[in-house]
């Protein structure tokens, strides 16, 4: 699994504070909230059990194959609406034995699959590789037609640009399916 970046972390104490300490995302950034008294080392050692505790959560909320096909069905329902046919995956998940392909759909039996390659990649990257494999529920093949329909996508050249790149440093043959 390729390790997520670290994100910029902001300390703030507090005299008030005697022993919680707390955390939560702004942004990019996560604040942490810690007593005033605490040393140097204890700092440091709350500041990764904070963000250990943050991207756990993190992975429980969109990790799961059940959060995976809620999100495939609000973005059919934004981007395809008048196609029913992919708004009715008949399942969407995560998998580990694909190593070549970003992910894959089998219009015969509508099913969708998707690497947990791409798990840790942002929220957009990942929403681009299911409506490109709900996209194949309506065109089977990388038509004009299915590329219009995933270019309704707003951030899907980004996402491709994106993925390309991942391919290209990691000297693998991933490839959109
Ligand atoms: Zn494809």
């Amino acid at each position: 699994m390729a390790a997520a970046r670290k994100p910029v972390v902001e300390v703030r104490r507090s005299e008030r504070r005697r022993r919680t300490v707390s955390a939560y995302r702004d942004g990019e950034r996560v604040v942490v909230l810690i007593p005033g008294q605490f040393s140097r080392a204890e700092e440091r050692e709350w500041v990764d059990r904070m963000l250990e505790r943050l991207a756990a959560r993190d992975e429980r909320s969109r990790r799961t194959d059940t959060e995976l096909t809620s999100r495939a069905h609000r973005l059919a329902e934004r981007y395809l609406a008048e196609h029913p046919a992919a708004s009715r995956p008949a399942s969407v998940s995560w998998v580990s034995n694909q190593n070549s392909r970003w992910g894959s759909c089998t219009p015969t039996d509508r099913t969708i699959r998707i690497s947990d390659r791409i798990m840790d990649m942002p929220d957009w990257v990942i929403d681009y590789v299911l409506l490109h494999e709900l996209v194949h529920l309506v065109v089977p093949s990388h038509s004009a037609r299915f590329w219009a329909l995933v270019g309704r996508y707003p951030r899907a050249e980004r996402a491709r640009g994106y993925l390309e790149g991942i391919s290209a440093a990691g000297g693998h043959a991933f490839h959109e399916d």
